[in-house]
């Protein structure tokens, strides 16, 4: 009796849809959702975006400009440890023609990210770039970098130069998660980590972080886990995607614990879907590794809630070394070429592409304002 009581209370999926907060138990049960029960989901997604955020989809161009780093993260194709990875280091003049690109075609914003290097010369390199990037276009780029943990002083000096927003991943909230899927070792630090998050907000940062979905060992409880995170954080930007093996790395070895690439990618959108409704006026990136698995990808995560899309502009020639993982879609497309065939699918995905604008996000300017209050 005390059993169907207890049944009789749950919430079902579209009464736990009309609240705006969730329990972690709730968002389990949104995460395991299936059927009709996803469809509502998404429903919902989709109407908190269009009151919310609108139809319009944001370009940042992404220049992925040195697959060089001095980390052995245990699941990245470019990690230090890969010998196989033929290394590349674009030219400054080259990084400052595709950004060039990007402002010609009115993307507005551009996506810098490399691996992680934190030594003075990098530091000042990146530094000079990012002057020069406004320099050659009036002042008027909008700039994202993703160059992993500095030092406060660092982060600062590129902020200082132009830099406005800046993407660091947690990769997992759960720390045992973290410590499974980086070395044991001060550099591959989940305190380190999180660390450098706080530092971003600190300096003024649009902050921007996310996670891989679908690791080994990974369950609904800590993507939960991961979304309360990304609130309690009081996040501005979000970068998630799918997990996707690379042979040629340590997590290769537990290949045969992940669930099938189109159950990660399912898996990734409802993580999408979710994140809208639980933080309604936040940036959220359709990730490229959503394209890796279903070709339309990012359009569906477009779809279901996010509003910025990073079309590939790095150099072609360069583009087969950033291997992340297998499978990594575009890599033969010129920018070009990229932007064409982008432009019809969000079209088809019923957004507009919000052409010459930055679409920064609407939450970073209300959390400063309430941390004036
Ligand atoms: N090095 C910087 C860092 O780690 O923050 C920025 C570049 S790093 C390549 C960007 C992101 O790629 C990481 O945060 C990680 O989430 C993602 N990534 C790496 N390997 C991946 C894989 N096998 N599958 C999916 N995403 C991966
Ligand atoms: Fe380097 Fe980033 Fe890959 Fe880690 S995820 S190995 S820091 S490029």
């Amino acid at each position: 009796m005390q059993c169907l009581i207890a049944f009789d209370m749950e919430k079902n999926i579209a009464q736990i849809l009309e609240q705006d907060d969730f329990t972690k138990a709730e968002l389990v049960k949104l995460l395991a959702t299936e059927g009709d029960e996803k469809k509502l989901l998404f429903e919902k997604a989709v109407e908190v975006k269009q009151k919310y955020i609108g139809n319009t989809v944001y370009f940042r161009g992404l220049i992925e400009f040195s697959n060089i780093c001095a980390k052995d993260c245990l699941y990245c194709g470019i990690r230090k440890g890969n010998k196989n990875t033929e290394r590349y280091n674009i030219s400054d003049e080259d990084i400052l023609k595709g950004v060039k690109f990007a402002y010609d075609n009115n993307y507005a914003s551009v996506v810098l990210q490399a691996g992680e290097i934190d030594s003075p010369v990098f530091v000042d390199r990146i530094d000079e770039l990012l002057k020069k990037m406004k320099a050659i276009t009036n002042g008027e780029i909008g700039i994202t970098i993703s160059l992993g943990e500095q030092t406060e002083e660092t982060y600062k000096r590129w902020f200082d130069s132009g830099a406005h927003r800046y993407l660091l991943r947690i990769e997992s909230s759960n720390r045992d998660l973290y410590g499974k899927i980086h070395p044991q070792n001060k550099k591959h630090d989940f305190d380190e980590r999180l660390k450098a998050l706080k530092l971003l907000q600190k300096v003024g940062y649009q902050t921007g972080t996310g996670v891989m979905i679908g690791l080994p060992f990974q369950t609904l409880e800590d993507l939960a886990d991961d979304l309360l995170f990304f609130k309690e954080f009081d996040i501005d930007m979000i970068g998630m995607g799918p997990y996707i093996e690379h042979e040629e790395t340590p997590l290769y070895e537990h290949k045969d614990k992940l669930k099938p690439l189109k159950e990660r990618f399912d898996l990734a959108l409802k993580m999408i879907a979710i994140t809208r409704i639980l933080m309604k006026d936040i940036n959220i990136a359709a990730a490229t590794a959503m394209q890796a698995i279903d070709p339309i990808g990012r359009e569906k995560a477009v779809k279901i809630g996010a509003n910025v899309i990073m079309p590939n502009i790095t150099p072609t020639d360069y583009r087969g070394y950033y291997q992340l993982y297998e499978n990594k879609p575009c890599i033969d497309e010129s920018a070009d070429e990229c932007q064409n065939c982008l432009e019809a699918r969000i079209k088809f995905a019923g957004d507009k592409i919000g052409y010459g604008e930055w679409g920064d996000s609407k939450h970073y300017f209300k959390r400063r304002e309430q941390s004036k209050e």
